[in-house]
C-alpha cells in the first residue's frame, strides 16, 4: 500500500489531521472502527457557545477527503516495529508499513449507570447529556408529556475519586448551560435547575452564555451535589440535594434529570499503548512527551497523538491540535534517518 502514515480514529482530530497531512503532500490512511466517520461530533446537535449546528462543521470536513484513503468498520489487529517502520495489520485483512502512526482515538463518555444513586438505566426519565443531544438532533416530539421541571447534574463521573476519574472533563459545564438554555427555548414554561460543584466557564463567550442563562432564561443554579434520585408510582423523580451556599437540604419533584457524563479514556487506549509499547498516563489517556511543549509527540519514534486521545478538549482545541500533529509528523518524516 502506498500510504505513508496511519491515522487511527476517524473523529474530528483524525479527519482534520488527515486533511492537513494530505495538504502537506502525504497520503494518510485513516482507520475508523465505527461504520461512519465523525466521532462524537456526528452525535451532537448544536455546539457551544454560539449554537452552530454540529453538521455545519462536520459536513464540509467529510466533503473534503480527496486524496485520503479511509477504512470504516475496521479495527487494528496488531502493530509491530520493523527497522524504522511500523507494520500495522487491520481487521479487514489488509496491512500497511509506515513510518508514522497518529493516534486520534478520542474519548468515551462515562458510563452513567455506574453512578447508581442517579438511577440511569433504571428510571426512564433519567438521561445523559449525549441522550439529550440525540433527542434534540432527531427533532422528535418530547419524549415525556408535561415536563414542568428538569434538572442538570454536573460532574457525573468526573472529579470523582470513587468513579475512578479525578479529572475535570472541561466541556460539561458549558454543555449543561447550553442544553439548559435550549430546553428553555423549546419549553419556556419549564423550571430548569443546574446542580454544580464549581462552574468552569473558561472559554470565550462562555461566561456570556452563563449570564444569559440566568438573566434571560431564569435557569436556577444550585451549588451542591445531588445525593439521591428516586421515582414515584407515576414515574416522576424525586431529587435530593444540598444547597451548600445556603446550607439547606432540598428535595424537588422533577420530570426529567440530565446527567452530565464526563470524558473518559477511549476503551482501546490500553491495548493500542501495549501494541506500540508506550505507557498511558495515570489517568488512562495517552501520555504525550510534554503536556506543555510537546502535546502531539509520544515517547516512541514515529508515534503521535492529537485530540481528546490525550485528555478532555473542546472541538476548536481538538482541531488546532490535529494541525499541530500534522506539522510534527511532517518534521519527523523530513528528518533524515540516522
Ligand atoms: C456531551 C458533549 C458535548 C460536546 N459538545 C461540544 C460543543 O458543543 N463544542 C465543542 O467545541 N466541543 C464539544 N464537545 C467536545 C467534542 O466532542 C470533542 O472535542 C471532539 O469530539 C474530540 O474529537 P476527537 O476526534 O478527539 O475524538 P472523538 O470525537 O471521540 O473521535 C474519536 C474517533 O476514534 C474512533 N476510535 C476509537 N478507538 C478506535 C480504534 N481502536 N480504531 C479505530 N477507530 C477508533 C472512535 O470510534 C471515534 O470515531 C462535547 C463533548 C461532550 C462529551
Ligand atoms: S466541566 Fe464542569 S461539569 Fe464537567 S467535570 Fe468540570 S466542573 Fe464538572
Amino acid at each position: 500500500m502506498s500510504q505513508n502514515i496511519v491515522v487511527i480514529g476517524g473523529g474530528p482530530a483524525g479527519i482534520e489531521a488527515s486533511r492537513r497531512l494530505r495538504d502537506l503532500g502525504y497520503t494518510p490512511l485513516l482507520v475508523e472502527k465505527e461504520p461512519v466517520l465523525g466521532g462524537h461530533l456526528a452525535r451532537w446537535d448544536r455546539l457551544f457557545p454560539d449554537g452552530v449546528e454540529a453538521r455545519s462543521v462536520l459536513e464540509p470536513m467529510l466533503q473534503d477527503l480527496d486524496g485520503i484513503k479511509y477504512f470504516t468498520d475496521t479495527e487494528i489487529s496488531s502493530i509491530n516495529r520493523l527497522k524504522d517502520t511500523w507494520v500495522v495489520k487491520f481487521s479487514n485483512g489488509l496491512s500497511a508499513q509506515v513510518r508514522a502512526i497518529l493516534m486520534t482515538t478520542g474519548f468515551d463518555l462515562f458510563k452513567a449507570e455506574k453512578k447508581e444513586e442517579y438511577g440511569y438505566g433504571i428510571y426512564e426519565r433519567v438521561i445523559t447529556n449525549a441522550d439529550l443531544e440525540a433527542w434534540f438532533k432527531s427533532g422528535a416530539a418530547p419524549q415525556f408529556d408535561h415536563v414542568h421541571t428538569i434538572g442538570f447534574v454536573h460532574c457525573v463521573g468526573s472529579r470523582d475519586e470513587k468513579a475512578g476519574n479525578r479529572q475535570c472533563s472541561k466541556v460539561c459545564c458549558v454543555t449543561a448551560v447550553k442544553q439548559a438554555c435550549e430546553f428553555k427555548e423549546k419549553f419556556p414554561e419549564t423550571t430548569v435547575y443546574c446542580f454544580y460543584m464549581d462552574l468552569r466557564m473558561f472559554g470565550r463567550k462562555f461566561e456570556d452564555l452563563y449570564l444569559k442563562a440566568q438573566k434571560e432564561y431564569g435557569i436556577r443554579f444550585v451549588r451542591g451535589r445531588v445525593s439521591e434520585v428516586s421515582e414515584d408510582i407515576d414515574g416522576h423523580l424525586f431529587v435530593k440535594a444540598e444547597d451548600t451556599l445556603f446550607g439547606k437540604p432540598m428535595k424537588i419533584k422533577m420530570d426529567m434529570l440530565v446527567l452530565m457524563a464526563g470524558m473518559t479514556p477511549a476503551a482501546d487506549t490500553q491495548e493500542l499503548s501495549r501494541m506500540v509499547n508506550i505507557l498511558p498516563g495515570e489517568d488512562g489517556f495517552f501520555q504525550p512527551q510534554s503536556l506543555v511543549s510537546n502535546p502531539c509527540t509520544s515517547s516512541r519514534e514515529g508515534i503521535f497523538f492529537a485530540g481528546t486521545a490525550t485528555g478532555p478538549k473542546t472541538l476548536p482545541e481538538t482541531l488546532s491540535e490535529a494541525g499541530a500533529a500534522a506539522l510534527a509528523i511532517d518534521r519527523y518524516l523530513k528528518t533524515p534517518l540516522k
